[in-house]
């Protein structure tokens, strides 16, 4: 349940629904936006009476939410929620690049990647270093060693760095890590989006590969149910009868989740695809719809890459991409002012 407080309420009246609520066990998220403040009710609202609360002076409107994410709903929350990366703001209009290798793999790799896709103007650094792979027999990643090469890269070129968890146990690891990425595998380990509830980093939570959106928005619930509401979607591509690329690619969920839910949303073209040629193509599509970010692999010597080479681009192929998704965003950001001001 959501409810609407008239401009200018009092602060007193407000006091006392709030108690009124608190002795019904009932938590109280408040947002507060450029033109209105929202209160959203969060416990058993079975038992609130919609008319009686409708009645308070200081009451503009209250509606009952039926879906069954609520700190992740855009009724809750109808400003876009931009998280900051080390003053990297992800959400609300910018177009943010995150670039690196799919695996951390000696310094020296990691190193001339990060200062390239720095040159070139990505504001985020990725690298795996705990990877989830088919086969136990393929690269696992070089795990905390990992760590501390992306720590170093980080030093290097100031980029705040993004890399991805697989096990509470590795939680300790992740202490100077900018980023958090949930990977697609494991976007339901429930008990890992939980204690993850719990930090005050930003998270990076990936689509699982058969999931829903509205499964995606439960995880990403988890996760803000603990406190912590820095999180960031990720659409990376989705299991279907298509076997030509590696995933397919749901556009239509940045639109869709733009609705649904205050979250920004990522798009990963690489995994999305698998294939380095379609990376372009469909980064300039999700910059077109709307994406808040993109996520993008790329490799000194793709042929080489202990993972996913097929779908890293070189440093001079992202340099290329870059310049031309920039020039979308713009174009896109032009039309969202049209829109907002003809609206
Ligand atoms: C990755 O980003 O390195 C990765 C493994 O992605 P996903 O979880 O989307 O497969
Ligand atoms: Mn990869």
């Amino acid at each position: 349940m959501i409810v609407i407080l008239k401009q200018n309420h009092n602060e007193e009246q407000l006091d006392s629904l709030r108690r009124w609520m608190k002795s019904m066990d009932i938590d109280i998220h408040t947002s507060q936006g450029m033109n209105q403040t929202v209160l959203g009710l969060i416990g058993d609202t079975s038992q609130v009476d919609a008319d009686l609360i409708r009645a308070l002076e200081i009451v503009e409107d209250v509606k009952r939410v039926q879906e069954p994410y609520k700190k992740a709903n855009r009724k809750f929350h109808p400003d876009d929620t931009v998280v900051d990366v080390n003053g990297v703001k992800i959400g609300g209009g910018e177009l943010q690049i995150i670039a690196g290798p799919c695996s951390v793999e000696s310094r020296g790799q990691l190193c001339m990647i990060a200062e390239s896709v720095k040159a070139s103007g990505a504001t985020l650094l990725r690298g795996g270093a705990f990877k989830p792979r088919t086969s136990p027999y393929a690269f696992q990643g070089m795990r905390a060693d990992g760590i501390e090469l992306l720590l170093e890269a980080k030093k290097l070129t100031g980029l705040p760095i993004v890399t991805e968890i697989m096990d509470l146990s590795q939680l300790e690891l992740f202490a100077d890590v900018d980023v958090i990425q949930v990977g697609a595998r494991n976007m339901q380990n429930f008990e890992l989006l939980r204690r993850l509830g719990q930090t005050d980093k930003p998270i990076l939570l990936k689509r699982g590969l058969s999931s829903t959106l509205e499964e995606l928005l439960m995880s990403a619930e988890y996760i803000m149910s603990g406190g912590n509401e820095k999180v960031i979607l990720c659409e990376r591509g989705i299991r279907t009868f298509e076997t030509a690329t590696r995933n397919t690619l749901d556009l239509s969920a940045i639109p869709l989740i733009k609705e649904l839910s205050h979250l920004p949303i990522i798009v990963d073209p690489s995994h999305a695809t698998g294939i380095a040629r379609m990376v372009e193509p469909m980064a300039l599509a999700a910059a077109a719809a709307g994406a808040d970010g993109l996520i993008i692999e790329v490799h000194n010597d793709p042929p080489r890459a202990l993972c996913d080479g097929v779908q890293s681009l070189t440093p001079a192929k992202f340099d290329a991409l870059f310049k031309r998704v920039m020039a979308i965003a713009e174009v896109r950001k032009q039309i969202d002012q049209e829109r907002t001001v003809s609206t």
